[in-house]
């Protein structure tokens, strides 16, 4: 007797049912994804027990007919696909999968209205066992209830996390669905508590719902367009950062997706600006001809496919750094605003509770922040620039730093806001930070993180936007090291790489090396630690030979071996000098690890630290 026999119908839909919905999200998802698609303007989720036990999704959209309702739940029913035509999928749904295998699984009961009918109608489907349309009360729209999900194939509850878990997936998941249709409300309610409520709104103001405030403020608004494909969206400033990718939500042609490919475009981004471990917060949105993307290799549809991969990641690319370009000289107020806290909850002992709170007292610190530094960018308010040579003084002599042009100073010291956005210096403290003043902020600069992003961007630019070399300066003496002979050899075929940064390197035997020359802007760092560094890079790990997978590592390593070390005492005109050139350096406002080279202070914070405002 033959051992192979056909499934019967029921079961081949209970394992079909399996793909689409894993958990209670899912259902959550393709229900909420049906109503956005039938045109709702606002959304109701309720929730109990994570979904397990109850889902009511309820919205204000087009609603069925008798002849749609009878088929929405068979599988393979669906009102959005045309069988000739699997490229233009301008809607979420498209399978006609869902609302069949969450009927298989549970008991489902639709109740639905469209506008021109005077009562509403309802079907119910007790685990694929379909009942007969009835009228009922009903409003214009529909209302899906699931209950008891998974009660037709309980293997799967085993597998579930806690309600606690399945539950914040759901939250998650509204959040994100949120997020990408700002101009839908949604609320949330998860046993009888609101969890979310979010009216329609503009995108800025749905961030802020979801990411918070304080997030949405050091966010910068990201546009571009190319062949037909759409970028837009918010992007964290380089100063604004934290330790997951879970706040950066991509979505493609309005539908959220959780795509391998968009990581690493996103720190390609960031590369240079942030430390490996710490991630940028985003919401972007790209939108782009139905037929250059392929949603249909995913059964929840999460990831996608790119026609031409390579151009989206380009235009991504460009996209994004110049929006960071454009801000560059801009810090985040977020760490100013941590900061603040500090020293309020240092003072609080002493100054009462008031003080604790006072980050709660300024919200609008960051945003009072962004909108003063929204209104320059870096240079067109500048007055012309001469040479600055004369005021350097002893710095000149000891740190060429400053060999741009750069504009004067104005003689008084005085505080010059509009003219110079980070002021003018003030004082030194633990001979570290400057303390500068302009005219309505106090701005304090960490000397070696300013400094050392100075440099960065200097080496940085004559490595990738220049034909010629670095300056550099030749060693009097110039000083060797010995290296095992494969590192010589890698160091040597590294040589024009790194005599575009300046550094020349020759080889003195098999296993020596001698540096001859070093960056003319770090002029008076440690010959022997540069050259030791550079080995040590090549030694590390062998595998990579490339060395433009290595450019930012010494770009990194030159910064740091010649930027003023923390501690080293500096003049007025020095520390003004070092502010002129933050102020046209990209990116100067944090170091390349993405701590803010400078924090700052207005004078409303100052007074309410005093208790005075
Ligand atoms: P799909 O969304 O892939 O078409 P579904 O099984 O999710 O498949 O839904 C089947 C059909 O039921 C949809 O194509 C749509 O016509 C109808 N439908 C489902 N939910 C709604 C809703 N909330 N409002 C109006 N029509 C709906
Ligand atoms: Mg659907």
């Amino acid at each position: 007797m033959s051992k192979i026999h056909k499934l019967q119908l029921s079961t081949i839909n209970r394992i079909a049912a399996g793909e689409v919905i894993e958990r209670p999200a899912s259902v959550v998802k393709e229900l909420v994804e049906n109503a956005i698609d039938a045109g709702a303007t606002h959304i109701n989720i309720t929730i109990e027990r994570a979904g397990k036990s109850l889902i009511i999704v309820e919205d204000n959209g087009s609603g069925m007919d008798k002849e749609d309702l009878q088929l929405a739940m068979e599988r393979h029913a669906t009102s959005k696909l045309n069988d000739d035509y699997l490229v233009n999928i301008p809607h979420l749904g498209f399978r006609g999968e869902a609302l069949a295998a969450i009927g298989v699984i549970s008991n489902v009961e639709i109740i639905t209205r469209q506008q021109n009918m005077s009562n509403a109608l309802k079907i119910t489907n007790n685990a694929g066992v379909l009942g007969a349309v009835e009228p009922c009360a009903g409003r214009v729209g529909t209302r899906i209830i699931v209950r008891n999900l998974f009660y037709a194939t309980p293997a799967r509850l085993n597998f579930l996390q806690t309600d606690r878990g399945e539950g914040a997936k759901i939250k998650e998941l509204v959040e994100r669905i949120a997020l990408s249709h700002p101009q839908i409300g949604f609320t949330l309610f998860v046993d009888g508590k609101e969890k979310c409520n979010h009216p329609a709104q503009p995108l800025p103001e749905r961030i802020a719902g979801i990411m918070g405030r304080e997030c949405a403020d050091n966010m910068i608004e990201v546009k571009g367009e190319e062949d037909e494909v759409k970028i837009t969206g918010f992007i964290s400033l380089p100063t604004y950062h934290i330790g997951t990718r879970l706040m950066q939500y991509f979505f493609i042609n309005g539908r959220s997706v959780m795509d391998k490919q968009l990581y690493p475009t996103l720190r390609a981004v960031y590369q240079d600006v942030l430390a490996h471990d710490r991630h940028p917060v985003v919401a972007l949105f790209l939108d782009m001809p139905y037929h250059l993307v392929d949603v249909n290799v995913h059964p929840t549809k999460a990831e996608v496919r790119f026609k031409f991969a390579n151009a989206l990641k380009s235009l991504i690319i460009r996209t994004l750094r110049q929006a960071l370009a454009d801000h560059s000289t801009r810090a985040s107020g977020h760490n100013t605003r941590r900061s603040l806290d500090i020293l309020s909850r240092n003072n609080a002992v002493n100054l009462g509770n008031n003080q604790r709170n006072f980050a709660f007292q300024s919200p609008n610190n960051a945003a009072n922040f962004n909108r003063i530094h929204n209104n320059h960018n870096s240079t067109p308010n500048y007055p012309p620039r001469r040479g600055l040579s004369d005021n350097l003084g002893a710095y000149k002599n000891e740190t060429p730093i400053n060999n741009a042009e750069i504009p004067p100073p104005t003689g008084q010291n005085t505080p010059t806001g509009d003219l110079y956005p980070l002021g003018m210096a003030r004082a030194q403290i633990f001979d570290t930070y400057i303390i500068a003043q302009n005219n309505d902020q106090l701005i304090m600069v960490d000397q070696h993180a300013a400094h050392e992003r100075i440099i960065y961007e200097k080496l940085k630019s004559y490595y990738y936007n220049s034909d010629k070399n670095a300056p550099s300066q030749d060693l009097l003496f110039p000083e060797s090291l010995h290296a095992p002979e494969d590192v010589v050899e890698r160091v040597i075929q590294a040589r024009p790489a790194l005599l575009k940064l300046g550094a020349n390197i020759t080889k003195l035997g098999d296993d020596e090396l001698l540096i001859n020359a070093v960056p003319f802007v770090i002029a008076q760092c440690n010959p022997l630690k540069l050259l030791q560094d550079i080995i040590d890079n090549f030694a590390n790990d062998a595998l990579d030979n490339a060395v433009e997978g290595r450019i930012n590592k010494f770009l990194s390593s030159f910064a740091c071996h010649g930027s003023i070390r923390a501690g080293r005492k500096l003049t007025l005109p020095e520390m003004d000098a070092l502010l002129r050139e933050m102020e046209i350096t990209p990116n100067s406002a944090q170091c390349n690890h993405g701590r803010p080279t400078y924090i700052h202070l207005n004078m409303a914070q100052i007074e309410s630290l005093f208790g005075r405002a």
